[in-house]
Order: C-alpha cells, then sequence, then structure tokens
C-alpha cells in the first residue's frame, strides 16, 4: 500500500472507530446499559412499585435519559409514559466536582454540592427520599424515580467526579475545557466529551445494542461483586471516579501526546468503562430494593394460638426483607 493509500484507509478506520464509538458510554446507550442490568436486578417489590409508578408495560431504560433531555429542552419532554417540562435548572445535579489534588477529598464534598445540595449525590439522595414518602404524589415519584435511574449512571462516569483547578482559580468543568484531538486529523474534542461518547471500539460496535451490552457485563458481574459494589454509599461511589480521574485520566491527558487521542487510549481505559457501567447498574437496582421496600403485611403472633406466658402483642408485622444490601 502505498503512503497516499496508507493514509486514506488509516483515516477511515479511525473515522469509524470514532463514529460508532459515540453510542456507548455515557451516552444515551451507556444510561440505557446501567438500567437495564439495574432493572435484571430489581426485587420483586422494586418491580411492582416500578410498574406502579412507570404502568405495567414501563422500565427503568426508557427513562435513562430524560434528565437529559430536560437540561435543554425548549419544549415538553416525553419521557417513557409521562411528560416533563424542561428543567434547565437542573443541569448541576449530573455531577460532583471534586478538585483533583484535593487534600481531603471527602470533605471537599460538601464544597461541591453547596448548601442547596445543588449535586448528584444530594439530588440522588432527596429523591430516594420522595421515592419512600408514602405522600408523594405519582407524578412526583415519576420524577424521583427518573432522575435516580439517571444520575446513578453519571456518578459512575469519572469526570462528572473531578474537575481541575486552572491556574487562573477556575474550574475546568470536568474536562470539559481540555481540548482533545483525534489522530490523522479527526475533529477536534475534550476530555469530557471523550468519555461521555467515545469509548467504545468499533471492531465490537456493530454487534451491539443496549441489551446485548449489558448483558455481556452483567456476565461478567460475580455474586459477590454485587454484594462488595452494593455496601458503597453515595460518596464513596463519588470517591471512586474522583480517584480514577486523578490517578489516571489527568495524568494521562497531562502525559506528552496527552491530548491527543488514539485507539491504545480506548483500549487502556475500555476495562474502567465495563466495571464502571456494572457498578452503576449493579447500585441502582440496590438503592432501588433498599428504598421500594415490601409493604408490612399484618399476621397473627403465636400469643393468638395460645402461648400464655409470652407477653408478645396480638398482632405483629412481618417485614420481608428487601433483596437490597444495607447501604
Ligand atoms: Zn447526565
Amino acid at each position: 500500500m502505498n503512503m497516499r493509500r496508507r493514509m486514506v484507509f488509516s483515516f477511515l478506520i479511525l473515522a469509524l472507530f470514532f463514529s460508532q464509538s459515540k453510542l456507548w458510554a455515557w451516552g444515551p446507550v451507556g444510561h440505557e446499559v446501567v438500567a437495564l442490568i439495574a432493572d435484571s436486578r430489581l426485587s420483586p417489590d422494586a418491580k411492582n412499585q416500578i410498574a406502579a409508578i412507570l404502568g405495567s408495560n414501563g422500565n427503568l431504560e426508557e427513562i435513562a435519559n430524560c434528565a437529559d433531555w430536560i437540561k435543554h429542552a425548549k419544549q415538553d419532554v416525553s419521557c417513557g409514559n409521562f411528560t416533563l417540562p424542561p428543567m434547565p435548572e437542573t443541569a448541576s445535579w449530573h455531577f460532583v466536582d471534586i478538585p483533583i489534588n484535593s487534600q481531603d477529598p471527602s470533605g471537599a464534598i460538601a464544597s461541591a454540592c453547596g448548601p442547596d445540595g445543588q449535586c448528584s449525590i444530594d439530588q440522588i439522595e432527596s429523591h430516594l427520599q420522595i421515592l419512600s414518602d408514602s405522600s408523594s404524589s405519582l407524578e412526583q415519584r415519576q420524577q424521583a424515580l427518573m432522575f435516580v435511574t439517571h444520575l446513578v449512571g453519571d456518578l459512575h462516569q469519572p469526570l462528572h467526579n473531578a474537575t481541575e483547578i486552572l491556574p487562573d482559580g477556575t474550574s475546568d468543568r470536568g474536562g470539559n475545557l481540555k481540548k482533545m484531538s483525534f489522530e490523522s486529523g479527526g475533529k477536534a474534542t475534550n476530555l469530557h466529551a471523550l468519555w461521555d461518547d467515545l469509548i467504545e471500539p468499533a471492531s465490537e460496535a456493530k454487534d451491539m445494542d443496549p441489551e446485548s451490552l449489558a448483558q455481556t457485563l452483567e456476565g461478567e458481574i460475580s455474586d459477590q461483586d454485587a454484594v462488595i459494589w452494593s455496601q458503597a454509599s453515595l460518596a464513596d461511589m463519588a470517591l471512586e471516579g474522583y480517584e480514577i480521574a486523578q490517578n489516571q485520566i489527568y495524568p494521562d491527558y497531562h502525559a506528552p501526546g496527552g491530548d491527543v487521542v488514539t485507539s491504545s487510549y480506548e483500549d487502556q481505559m475500555r476495562p474502567i468503562v465495563d466495571e464502571r457501567l456494572e457498578k452503576a447498574g449493579v447500585r441502582l437496582a440496590a438503592l432501588l430494593n433498599k428504598t421500594f421496600k415490601p409493604i408490612p403485611v399484618l399476621v397473627p403472633s403465636p400469643s393468638i394460638l395460645g402461648s400464655a406466658n409470652q407477653k408478645l402483642p396480638k398482632i405483629e408485622k412481618l417485614l420481608i426483607p428487601a433483596l437490597g444490601r444495607a447501604w
């Protein structure tokens, strides 16, 4: 192959790689994959209560991306079986920007969220409370479930948990201001967008859809992983992503040539991306299983059956433990 043909060939391979790769990670398909993994791990009680919120044919996948749509919408958007108004004021709910190289990353979470809870961690927490509050309206529950489903996915994108403070004191907005370019004169991007949308090799993309990717990732999750991952707090989840950003993503960017995207970058980051999506799905299910606890069932106590020496109440509540782990 002569030089000119080789260059054209290389450009076509890279163009295919990056156009296909837009489908994955934390773009629309990535959020659907997280929802699909969670859907398959819901307890019967959670499934029943989610069906009451989304309709009997509803599922987490169909509401997984609505939170991104309403950030930029100019008019009402359709989300599963319900409609949402534009909500540009919710843009800060999608991340918690912990400054990299922070002396006290956990302590930095509080200041990143601010007193009004304008961050992913606080918003997931408050929307879970809406879901567990029996006085919440159907509309409040629909919005709360929609936000929790999406924001738990965002909480597992490392650049939604970290930012770099620039010499002038401003933030690089989670890598949004870190310019990058693709090899062989490809289009410009930035570090954050790369992690949002551009992590998937063309060699696999042709066979993939959200269901098959979710199934592949689901097959890699051991029972033991699921138990351990489900014990993480929301802050733990954010700090995991922060550490990936601090120890790998930002140092790689600042290394010589780190602002040029190559296919080896994908090879290097792919295992991290896969595990973040797996953890997000497992943890979303665990959060919902814990939130949608079984409704207490009243049953007669043994005292009714004649055990005279026992001072038991005549009716006891029988609570069937939720499948989700303690949080
Ligand atoms: Zn988002």
